[in-house]
């Protein structure tokens, strides 16, 4: 049986226009979903958002969808739901063939035409559709049914939008309700569009880079505040572009800062002058996430893909994170690009190691449509997987079964090194030699052993690991065992593993978290 409230976030009640999406998960509320709805104007009150996650049933969302009766849905389309949407919006036209179906989002901007669920829409909004979409709806409610039964609408079937100035739009954060607060994932923006060129990256595609006003943007966050809000996701490409700005923003926060409170911003690498890095350090340790796209260590590979990066003050900054701050980097490293060999790939990988971030984010190259990348497909035999997340299968220098290698060595990794439940642990993985080596050779070995890169309970990863290093890297398992008893406690345990015993001394140990926290578990497991 369903439950209704998986079906969808928001009261079940007839409505003209339906706004939906399928999320990647329940716990991320949808962004762009509020934007639109906060943009309707006076057809606000005739729509309705209804959310759906990407394990829910198509079929069972199709059905949640009709029952509102709509005479339009609007559907956010991303890499992660144009498939499962395919199949609701295949089914509704089935059904109710009336209904008129708009589509808008990042999948559906580029390279429209070629889309399979081009073929079931009505209409394509491309680009940003926050002001357009109400035109649209505009349009179709006011068209006489003879009108609208008519194949030869006058509203064309692909609408570009051109990016809306931020003081036209109505921002979006009073439809957050309570119970989002409380539950889920809140997406905050105070900037769009990126400057930058990397031709891998959608939002090189994103220009003017435009502010939201900052009173406006500060007055909504001061309200979220006040409801309770403590965890807060930027999406801007590149918080720390107007550095004015980014400072100013800060300064908002850390004046109000309550325990518990956590902001994530994205960040580029090479950009922390003094009027950033001073107000950075003042906040409590855990309380500011960064993530911080480095992509490649390959100055070569940076120029073949249009990315500018200064490597001598990336450095520095991160010297500066990790001695002088309590901010928790997590890093992008991208496997897979036109260029880059696994030797190259390595180096990075163990030069981003001695930098120190919490997590690193081993990401596969991905062809995301509309994407300036293409243009290398036949000099570096780039060869992309069809289907959604379009992941890159071989290339010139990485073949099909090692590009697999990479693929389970990123799975594990952030099941390892990431995960913050082996932080003493991993490095004997690798002692004084290359972490991506022997990373490398762990991840190799332990997929013979499972043959899974998934569903390894936490236990059995830690008894494999302990095997690894006691039979495959022949070390003293005394030691080895100490190490991954203190990291197993650092998740607030105490119950000794059965396998770790015999290795372990008699002596009863409290558990290593000894204050409470409220950052995220992963970060938690990081902090202690
Ligand atoms: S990777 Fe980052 S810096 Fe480069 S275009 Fe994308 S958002 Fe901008």
């Amino acid at each position: 049986m369903i439950r209704l409230s998986r079906l969808a976030i928001h009261n079940f009640r007839v409505a003209d226009i339906v706004l939906t999406t399928l999320n990647a998960k329940f716990i991320h509320a949808a962004f762009g979903l509020r934007y639109l709805m906060a943009n309707l104007g006076e057809l606000k009150s005739r729509a309705c958002l209804a959310e759906f996650d990407i394990n829910q049933r198509p079929l069972d969302i199709a059905e949640a969808l009709l029952s509102r009766n709509p005479r339009i849905i609007g559907f956010g389309i991303y890499i992660w739901n144009v498939e499962p949407t395919t199949e609701v919006i295949a089914t509704i036209k089935q059904i109710r063939p009336e209904i008129k179906i708009i589509l808008g989002g990042p999948e559906v901007s580029y390279e429209t035409e070629e889309q399979k669920i081009i073929e079931f829409a009505d209409h394509v909004i491309t680009g940003e559709a926050d002001l357009k979409l109400a035109e649209v709806c505009r349009a179709l409610l006011n068209q006489s049914d003879s009108e609208i039964r008519n194949p030869q609408s006058l509203i064309p079937k692909t609408i570009p939008a051109e990016p809306p100035d931020f003081s036209q739009i109505a921002l979006p954060y009073d439809l957050y309700t309570d119970d989002d607060l409380a539950h889920r994932i809140i997406y905050v923006e105070a900037s769009r569009g990126c400057p930058f060129t990397c031709e891998f990256c959608l939002s090189s595609l994103d220009i003017p880079v435009r502010q939201a006003p900052l009173d406006k943007f500060l007055a909504e966050m001061q309200k979220l505040l006040d409801r309770g809000l403590k965890q807060f996701k930027f999406v801007d490409r590149t918080f720390n572009l107007n550095v004015a700005t980014s400072r100013a923003i800060l300064e908002f926060f850390l004046a109000r800062f309550r325990h518990g409170h956590f902001f994530h911003f994205e960040m580029i690498p090479d950009r922390l002058p003094e009027a950033l890095r001073e107000i950075i350090a003042k906040f409590p340790p855990g309380a500011l996430q960064f993530e911080v796209g480095v992509q490649t260590f390959n100055p070569e590979v940076a120029s073949l893909i249009s990315r500018k990066q200064d490597y001598h003050r990336l450095t520095d900054n991160f010297h500066f994170l990790r001695r002088e701050t309590g901010v928790h980097i997590h890093a992008d490293l991208i496997v897979g690009l036109p260029g880059e060999t696994v030797e190259s790939f390595g180096a990075g990988f163990d030069r981003l190691i001695a930098l120190g971030p919490q997590e690193i984010q081993v990401g596969i190259l991905k062809r995301l449509r509309g994407t300036p990348i293409v243009r290398h497909d036949a000099e570096w035999q780039m060869i992309y997987n069809p289907h959604p997340p379009y992941e890159i299968l071989q290339n010139k220098l990485i073949d099909f079964s090692t590009m697999q290698r990479l693929r389970r060595f990123a799975r594990y990794w952030d099941m390892v090194g990431n995960s913050g439940n082996f932080i003493e642990t991993t490095p004997l993985i690798w002692g004084s030699t290359s972490p991506f080596h022997s990373f490398l050779g762990f991840s190799d070995w332990l997929h013979a052993r499972t043959n899974r890169t998934d569903g390894i309970a936490l236990m059995r990863l830690m008894e494999l690991l302990f095997e690894f290093l006691t039979s495959e890297l022949h070390l003293d398992p005394k030691p080895a065992a100490e190490f991954l008893w203190r990291d197993y406690r650092r998740g607030g345990r105490h119950d000794k593993p059965g396998f770790l015993k015999d290795f372990l001394s008699e002596e009863k140990v409290a558990p290593l978290r000894r204050t409470k926290t409220a950052l995220p578990k992963r970060q938690a497991r990081h902090s202690v």
